[in-house]
């Protein structure tokens, strides 16, 4: 087991907590992460190398792994790390400014995400993701309330984060991950999800803008909704009746499959 602990002293590393900096150093769990993301023999993108510790484990299965960072005072310490892999590109990018059209055609083939995300960022990474072309699954690690709004199909936890990863996705949690799991120990606790793509599918913002107009007010019926950013109302309803839902219906009633149809019934 290699020692992160001295590398990191001896680098002279600082956590900022402001990039999110929660490292895993449990090997058993890091395994776990990369075999349940489908690391074997598949080009997996790493999105906050951190010390490098997932990306070890990731380079161990994986036949390709991309890994972005963005902390400059890690670089000489994941060049320790990862000194043994010859099948690890490490990228200084941020990916969130880079787009997904650029980050797809630096991979430039079909990978998976399998990533200790930094929180901060979740929902935009997932997001950013889901619309790309390349990208099959995205296994990572979230607070554990993030996971189950994600993986909600009705009740107070389904919203528009739900539906908008639905529509074009199968998420499930793998497992809970305990904040002592971590270190420095997060405040939150956090789930290990894996979002898997419908085959063709990618978001569009329009469809994700969509749900956030279903959603504004949660208490409010689809047409109150719906009306309130500007469609018109005998629209609403008829695109309602051609789903089978009433006018009554609330968004959170229909779930991501029949939202999304009614997404396409407005625009015929
Ligand atoms: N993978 C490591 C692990 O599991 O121990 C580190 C995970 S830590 C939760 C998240 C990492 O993401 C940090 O190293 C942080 O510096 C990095 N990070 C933060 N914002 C980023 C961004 N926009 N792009 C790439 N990496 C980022």
């Amino acid at each position: 087991m290699l020692d992160f602990e001295s590398v990191l002293i001896k680098h002279k590393f600082k956590y900022k907590k402001a990039l999110g900096q929660n490292f895993i150093f449990d090997e058993g769990l890091l395994d776990e992460i990369a075999a349940a993301g489908g690391a074997d023999g598949a080009c997996v993108v790493e999105i906050g190398a951190g010390a490098g510790s997932l990306s070890r484990a990731l380079a161990k299965r994986a036949k390709r792994l991309c890994s972005f960072e963005i902390d400059e005072t890690l670089f000489p310490v994941l060049d320790e790390t990862l000194a043994e892999f010859d099948n690890v590109q490490l990228f200084s990018n941020n990916v969130t400014e880079l787009g997904i059209e650029t980050v797809d055609m630096l991979i430039g083939e079909p990978y998976i995400v399998i990533a200790n995300l930094p929180y901060y960022i979740t929902t935009p990474l997932i997001f950013l993701f889901l619309r790309s072309e390349l990208c099959g699954s995205i296994t990572c690690l979230v607070q554990k309330e993030v996971a189950e709004r994600i993986c909600a199909t009705d009740g107070g936890d389904f919203g528009a984060l739900s539906a908008s990863v639905q529509a074009v996705a199968e998420p499930k949690i793998v497992r809970k991950v305990k904040a002592w799991e971590f270190y420095p120990q997060p405040e939150v606790d956090s789930a290990l999800i894996r979002i898997d793509k419908k085959s063709g599918a990618a978001l569009s913002d329009e469809l994700d803008a969509f749900f956030k107009k279903c959603f504004a007010a949660k208490r409010k019926t689809l047409v109150n909704n719906l009306t309130a950013s500007g469609v018109d109302k005998a629209s609403v309803l008829s695109a309602l009746d051609a789903v089978g839902a009433g006018a009554s219906a609330r968004a959170e009633e229909l779930g991501a499959a029949k939202l999304a149809e009614l997404f396409e019934a407005l625009r015929r």
